[in-house]
């Protein structure tokens, strides 16, 4: 078993992890669309937001390079612990329109307490060597960023790889030429549904350092047990925000479930602050209720990993039982298991 527990001090403070940001998407739209939950989930008390796309949006730019500071402009303490990545993911299908530096300066202005360096995804349709090119190309912006860093700011270098040799040697690379405080592992959310090759990618870069490591865009109910199990460190999910969206509840031990599948239930089997007291009606017709609930059911998911691990019981036994109702997952967490257990 992999699972980790260890406390980041960040210039803000400190941070315990295995933690998950949940991300804003400030900037992105014309109204942040992400209701409040700092202060109200204790374990949430960080976020995840673009720098890309605030520094874009030049309204809130101009506020934000004008006396009104981030965490103001999102409605959250001063105090919450603020992952900026690069906006990297839109470059996916947009050209790069930023420099390693310019990133780390807006990364600083934002008074971000973790740095992501620019980079570019990798994408399923791409030829071999276009996506050989891009792994390339973060890896040079990670060092650049490196190079430029002066002080203040956890830097994660952005790591790319299809292959778990590629992710190895990425990190290694990284790690001798190089100076960051830990890795993080894009290019999963394409292939998200091939979870005994994302748990491959995932395991690599475990094995390759010790460093923190976060993963980029999994921290979704079914993913969660298992990057906990792999020993990462952090990992960031928009899936409550997105399943609102779609009617769609999350439920801890389960998975997300459409609402109007079960409609005939008066009260939703959930006893969060949300949950514990409306109605399964009063919940359908409140978006940002959905949304907090379905925050809340992460959070839940995260505490029961670390009760079962705080409390002695075995681990794999817990998530033989947690992934028996889905082949798909089951499959790969047995892939998982089969890998940890030669490493220990
Ligand atoms: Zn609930």
């Amino acid at each position: 078993m992999l699972y980790r527990r260890r406390t980041l001090d960040l210039p803000r403070g400190k941070l315990e992890t295995p933690v998950l940001f949940p991300v804003r998407n400030l900037g992105k739209r014309s109204s942040d669309n992400t209701p409040a939950y700092a202060g109200t989930i204790p374990e949430f008390s960080a976020a995840m937001i673009n720098a890309r796309s605030i520094r874009n949006r030049e309204p809130m730019w101009n506020r934000l390079t004008n006396g009104v500071s981030l965490r103001e402009e999102m409605g959250v303490p001063e105090d919450t612990i603020v992952f900026a990545d690069s906006g990297g993911f839109d470059f996916s299908s947009e050209e790069v329109d930023t420099t390693p530096a310019e990133t780390l300066d807006t990364q600083r202005q934002l008074n971000a307490d973790i740095y992501g360096t620019v980079d570019l995804p990798l994408s399923r349709e791409n030829r071999d060597a276009e996506n050989e090119r891009r792994v390339d190309q973060s890896t040079q912006y990670a060092l650049e960023a490196s190079d430029q860093l002066d002080s203040g700011g956890f830097l994660l270098a952005s790591v790319h790889g299809y292959d778990p040799e590629t992710v190895r040697n990425n990190v290694r690379y990284l790690e001798n030429h190089g100076d960051f405080d830990g890795y993080a592992l894009g290019s999963m959310v394409p292939i998200r549904t091939d979870y005994t090759k994302v748990t491959k990618l995932i395991l690599a870069a475990r094995k390759a350092t010790d460093k923190h490591l976060h993963v980029y865009g999994l921290g979704g109910l079914v993913y969660q047990p298992l990057l906990l199990y792999l020993g990462v460190d952090s990992f960031d999910s928009s899936a409550f925000i997105r399943s609102a969206g779609n009617r769609n509840y999350l439920i801890p031990g389960f998975g997300g479930e459409e609402l109007r599948n079960i409609e005939s239930l008066e009260h939703l089997p959930c006893p969060c602050p949300i949950c514990g007291q409306r109605s399964l009606d009063e919940i359908r017709e409140d978006r940002t209720a959905l949304t907090r609930h379905n925050l809340w059911a992460l959070a839940t998911e995260l505490r029961r990993f670390r009760y079962v691990a705080e409390s002695g019981r075995d681990i794999e036994e817990y998530l033989d039982l947690r992934f028996q109702g889905n082949e798909v997952t089951l499959r790969a967490y047995e892939t998982a298991k089969q890998q940890v257990r030669r490493l220990t």
